[in-house]
């Protein structure tokens, strides 16, 4: 990964932690684990709890993925709306989805509560209408959401979007009070120190290769020369997000990898003016706007996908494009940090979960992963140990592949992603 991708705010601010010493040359437990991002660190903490002995695999370093570069932003739900998945997929489906989906939220905040987790998380997201239809369809949404699952987000209207946002001319909004941002990177940091001290051996800069079944047992081979390792487990669990395909072949064409960039500026003096109620706000275009403040008041702010794997030659510059347009007072503001990562994107954006024989795998939050992802760790845990019937709710969406095999994938998938990024712009 290029080094101008890894210039983050979270790493210049990370919380110390000490990683497990050598591995040896073979090891043998209840459970691998291959990737310490949310997903991964949360199974791991999960199966260390169930009693099961656990090995935790990173490839680079804890929250080297996604899980220590994303925008902090926490997102109750799905990508789907509940009236969306509601019609999709009937009530009692669409209640077991919404049961999980949105009780993930109490599961972040039990982790960071019981692990005393110093990670910066404040309350309150604001999803704010880019265009007046777009702000129709939410009202709609946070209806039926309130109505039928007792959900209760606020309608904010135009003339009142100044109580948390002074920019980006939005056409109204919905504020969710049990939304909210946390520091990723010191989030997935927490969970390895919990997951470390409930007995999850955890090691850095190993990266598992495909586990091979042979029958009776689970193999794994990682590290190279006279690092390498092979270890044995009765499960493994694939948490290696954007990765999943360099370890699962057959997973890969399920997502596609999109870059995406974020940027914090230095502490601006001004920053309760501009985001007065301290709420992380996401606008509704299909490319989003999506910003917050830091706990030293800096804005972090994501904008602009792109759709190939090479980052832009200035984060900085490709991103304040978009903080202009938003905030034009902030048009030359100076940019400290400037950083990308890949999103995991599913065709149908939602998750892809599922099990083959006793490997377990989730991957795909396709950009709404900071709350789910804990959780998904939980469901294959249960798994792991038998229970099945939460696991089964997210691992039976109906998913499909990218067209196009594994050189084509990807060009078919930006056609696509392209068009719905043109059409916000007329
Ligand atoms: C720029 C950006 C902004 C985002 N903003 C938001 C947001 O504001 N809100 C939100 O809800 N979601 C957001 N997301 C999405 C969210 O961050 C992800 O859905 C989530 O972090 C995925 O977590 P994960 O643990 O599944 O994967 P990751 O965090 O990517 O972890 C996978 C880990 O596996 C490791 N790995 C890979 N291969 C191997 C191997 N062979 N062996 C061992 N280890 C391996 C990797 O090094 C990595 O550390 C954003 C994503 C990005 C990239």
């Amino acid at each position: 990964m290029p080094d101008r991708l890894n210039g983050s705010y979270y790493r210049a601010t990370a919380n110390a932690w000490r990683t497990q010493a050598s591995l040896g040359s073979s090891l043998n437990c209840d459970v691998v684990v291959i990737g310490g991002g949310f997903t991964g660190l949360s199974a791991a903490l999960a199966c260390a709890e169930k009693g099961l002995s656990v090995v935790l695999l990173e490839a680079q370093t804890i929250g080297f993925g996604a899980s220590g570069r994303n925008g902090g932003q926490l997102i109750p739900g799905l990508r789907w709306s509940m009236r969306e998945i509601d019609a999709e997929f009937g009530r009692e489906r669409a209640q077991a989805i919404f049961n999980l989906a949105y009780g993930a939220v109490d599961r972040v905040k039990h982790r960071i509560a019981e692990h005393h987790i110093q990670c910066d998380a404040k309350a309150g997201h604001l999803e704010a209408a880019y265009k007046p239809a777009h702000f129709d369809a939410m009202q709609r949404d946070a209806a039926f959401l309130a109505q039928h699952f007792g959900w209760e987000a606020q309608i904010v209207q135009s003339q009142d979007i100044g109580r948390h946002v002074h920019g980006g001319g939005y056409h109204g909004g919905i504020y969710d009070a049990q939304g909210g941002h946390f520091h990723p990177l010191n989030y997935a940091l927490g969970l390895a120190k919990a997951a470390q001290k409930a007995g999850v051996r955890i090691y850095e800069h190993m990266a598992a290769q495909t586990p091979v079944d042979t029958g009776t047992q689970i193999e794994i081979q990682t590290g190279t020369g006279a690092g390498a390792a092979t270890l044995t487990a009765k499960h493994v669990i694939m948490a290696a997000d954007t990765w999943t395909g360099g370890i699962a072949p057959d997973l890969r064409s399920y997502t596609v990898p999109i870059m995406n960039y974020n940027i914090a500026t230095a502490p601006l003096p001004n920053a309760d003016q501009l985001l007065p109620s301290d709420a992380a706000v996401a606008d509704s275009r299909f490319v989003l706007n999506y910003f917050r403040l830091s706990a030293d008041k800096r804005l972090i702010f994501g904008g602009g996908e792109k759709y190939v794997q090479t980052p832009p030659a200035d984060i900085g510059a490709f991103v304040r494009k978009h903080i202009a347009e938003v905030f034009p007072s902030l048009g030359n503001v100076p940019i400290d940090y400037a950083w990308g990562g890949a999103v995991g994107v599913t065709m149908n954006r939602l998750p892809h979960m599922g099990r083959k024989g006793n490997v377990f795998y989730a991957h795909g939050f396709s950009g709404h992963g900071a709350l789910v992802t804990t959780l998904a760790g939980e469901l294959m845990a249960e798994a792991v140990v038998g229970t099945m019937s939460r696991f089964d709710v997210f691992a039976n969406f109906p998913h499909s592949r990218f067209p196009g095999g594994k050189w084509l994938a990807r060009p078919l998938a930006t056609l696509g992603l392209l068009y719905y990024a043109m059409r916000d712009r007329l």
